[in-house]
C-alpha cells in the first residue's frame, strides 16, 4: 500500500521513520509521497533524502496513480475536506485524529512485544543462573511447600525428572515425610521464613544409603508479590566435607592441648608414685602373707603401678615428637610385637593366626612407634575377645596406592555405633581399668607417618582394625 502523506512537525517524520522500520506482513505499506509548505522542515529533508516524492502543494498528490492512501496530519478540517472532495474515488483518506488512533494501537502492540521480550530474557537468565551458575541445589516452593521449580543439580541428585517434583511438597520429595519437617536433625527454614517474612537459613543431618552422615546448610529466601509471599527460594548445600575437616582440626587441638599438659603433670607425678610404690613395698616386707595388711599394702603397689603406667601413657601420648624413620621390615615388626603379646593371649585362652605376605616392600617408619601401635591394638582385641576366640595379624602390600596395610582381626565382642565415633578421643575407654589413651596414641602415630587407621566391627561379632602406611618417604622426610 502506497502512502501519500499530507503534513508537518515531529507526527510526519515519526510516521515515515515507523512505517519503514516496522514489519507489517500482509499491507506493506509504503510512503511513497510527502506534501509539505515548509520545504526545510526535518520531515522534508528526511523524505527527500530517503528519495520520496516531495511537493509544497499537496494538490500535487491527487495527480499521482500510485497513491492508494491519503494522510492528513495538518489537524486542519478543511485540508481534510478538500482532500476527500478532490481524491480520486479509489484512494483512501485518513485524517490526523485516524492517524493519531493508529498511531495509539501500534504504540500499545509495540509495548506489548517489548514486554513478552524482556520476560523471555528474564527467563533465560533465570535458567542459566539457577541451571549452569549455581552449583548448589535450589527449590522454588510455594507457601504451601508445593515445589514450583527445581534446578537441573538437584534433579540430577534426586534422579527424577522435572515433571515428577513439580507440584509435590518438598518435604515428600527431599525427606519421604507425609508432613513438614520438624525436630532436632530436620528443622524446617521454609516455615521460619513463612512465619518471619525474613530470609532463614538452617543446617539439616541426612543419613545415605550406606548410613553415612551428609550435612546441608539450608538458606530460604521469600519472595514478596506486594506484602503477601509469593513463593520461597531454598538453596541447598552439602557441607558435610567442610564438617569434617573442622572435625578433624578439633580433634588435632584437643589431641595436641592434652598432650601438652601431660608432659607438664607426668613427670611430676611420676617421682612421688615412685616413693608410694617402694614404701608400700617396703612396708610389705614386715608382715606375712597372710596378714589382713599385707593384702592392703598389695592393694596400694598394684594401684600404684597403674598409675604409673597410666603416666606412661600419657607420656607416650605427649611425646608426639618428630618420629626417628629407618627403611624397615614390617613383616619382621608385626611377628616381633605379636612375640610380646602372646603371653597375654595365652592367659585368655585366645588362638593368634599370622598371615604375612610375602611381597612387602620395606617401609620408612619408626620401629618404636608402629611397634607400640601393634601392641595396642593387639592387646585390645585380645581384651574384646572371650577363652576360645581368635586374634589375627596380617600383612599385605597394595601396590596401586603404594601403601602397606596391617590388620588385627579378632573374633570378640564388636563396637556399638554409638561408640565407633569416639574411639580415638583420648580418655575414651569402656574398660574399669583402661586409660583411654591407646587409640588415641595409635591413630597419633600413624597420622604422623601419612597413614590412616580404619575400623570396621560388628557387635558380638569382631573387629579389624586396619593401619595403612604410606611406603614412599613423603616430602618432608626427604
Ligand atoms: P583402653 O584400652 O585403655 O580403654 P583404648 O584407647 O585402647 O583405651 O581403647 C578405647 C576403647 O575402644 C576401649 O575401652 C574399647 O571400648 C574400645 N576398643 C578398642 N579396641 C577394641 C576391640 N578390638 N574390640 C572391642 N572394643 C575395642
Amino acid at each position: 500500500m502506497n502512502i501519500g502523506i499530507v503534513g508537518d512537525g515531529p507526527r510526519c517524520e515519526f510516521l515515515i521513520e515507523f512505517i519503514q522500520q516496522s514489519e507489517f506482513p500482509t499491507m506493506r505499506p509504503r510512503v511513497v509521497a510527502l506534501a509539505n509548505d515548509r520545504v526545510n522542515a526535518p520531515c522534508v529533508v528526511k523524505a527527500r533524502d530517503q528519495g520520496i516524492f516531495v511537493t509544497t502543494d499537496y494538490n500535487d498528490l491527487f495527480n499521482r496513480d500510485d497513491i492508494d492512501l491519503i494522510i492528513e496530519l495538518t489537524g486542519r478540517e478543511d485540508v481534510f475536506f478538500d482532500i476527500l472532495s478532490k481524491k480520486k474515488r479509489s484512494v483512501r483518506a485518513f485524517d490526523s485524529k485516524t492517524a493519531e488512533l493508529f498511531w495509539e494501537v501500534s504504540r500499545a502492540s509495540r509495548l506489548h512485544r517489548l514486554a513478552e521480550e524482556e520476560l523471555s530474557k528474564a527467563k533465560t537468565l533465570y535458567s542459566v543462573f539457577i541451571n549452569q551458575l549455581l552449583q548448589e541445589d535450589v527449590m522454588i516452593i510455594s507457601p504451601a511447600y508445593r515445589i514450583i521449580d527445581v534446578n537441573d543439580t538437584l534433579l540430577k541428585k534426586l534422579g527424577l525428572k522435572r515433571e515428577e517434583v513439580i507440584g509435590k511438597t518438598c518435604f515428600e520429595i527431599s525427606h519421604h515425610r507425609n508432613t513438614p519437617c520438624e525436630g532436632e536433625h530436620h528443622p524446617c527454614p521454609l516455615r521460619d521464613a513463612i512465619n518471619s517474612g525474613k530470609p532463614s537459613q538452617t543446617t539439616q543431618m541426612h543419613y545415605d544409603k550406606d548410613r553415612n552422615e551428609h550435612y546441608y546448610a539450608i538458606s530460604c529466601y521469600p519472595i514478596f508479590e506486594g506484602s503477601k509471599i509469593d513463593a520461597l527460594v531454598e538453596i541447598s548445600k552439602d557441607i558435610t566435607r567442610d564438617i569434617e575437616i573442622q572435625k578433624a582440626m578439633m580433634q588435632q587441638e584437643k589431641l595436641a592441648s592434652v598432650g601438652r599438659l601431660a608432659a607438664g603433670v607426668a613427670h611430676e607425678i611420676n617421682n612421688p608414685l615412685t616413693t608410694i610404690l617402694t614404701t608400700a613395698m617396703l612396708l610389705q616386707e614386715d608382715f606375712a602373707p597372710d596378714e589382713p595388711l599385707f593384702k592392703d599394702l598389695k592393694t596400694i603397689a598394684d594401684e600404684t603401678l597403674r598409675c604409673r603406667r597410666i603416666v606412661t601413657n600419657l607420656l607416650d601420648f605427649a611425646k608426639q615428637s618428630k618420629p626417628s624413620k629407618k627403611q624397615s621390615d614390617v613383616n619382621m615388626l608385626v611377628r616381633e610385637s605379636v612375640a610380646l603379646i602372646r603371653k597375654q593371649a595365652a592367659f585368655k585362652d585366645v588362638e593368634v593366626g599370622q598371615f604375612y605376605s610375602d611381597s612387602m616392600p620395606d617401609v620408612y617408619l619408626d620401629k618404636n612407634q608402629i611397634q607400640q601401635c601393634i601392641i595396642n591394638l593387639g592387646l585390645n582385641a585380645i581384651e574384646a575377645t572371650d577363652s576360645g576366640g581368635r586374634v589375627s595379624f596380617e600383612t599385605s602390600f597394595l601396590a596401586d596406592s603404594g601403601t602397606v596395610a596391617i590388620v588385627v582381626r579378632d573374633t570378640g565382642e564388636g563396637i556399638s555405633e554409638e561408640d565407633m565415633k569416639k574411639l580415638f578421643e583420648p580418655f575414651f575407654t569402656t574398660k574399669d581399668t583402661g586409660t583411654g589413651l591407646g587409640l588415641a596414641i595409635t591413630h597419633g602415630f600413624v597420622q604422623q607417618h601419612g597413614g590412616a587407621i580404619e575400623v570396621e566391627s560388628k557387635e558380638g561379632e569382631g573387629t579389624a582394625f586396619t593401619i595403612r602406611l604410606p611406603v614412599k618417604k613423603d616430602g618432608q622426610d626427604e
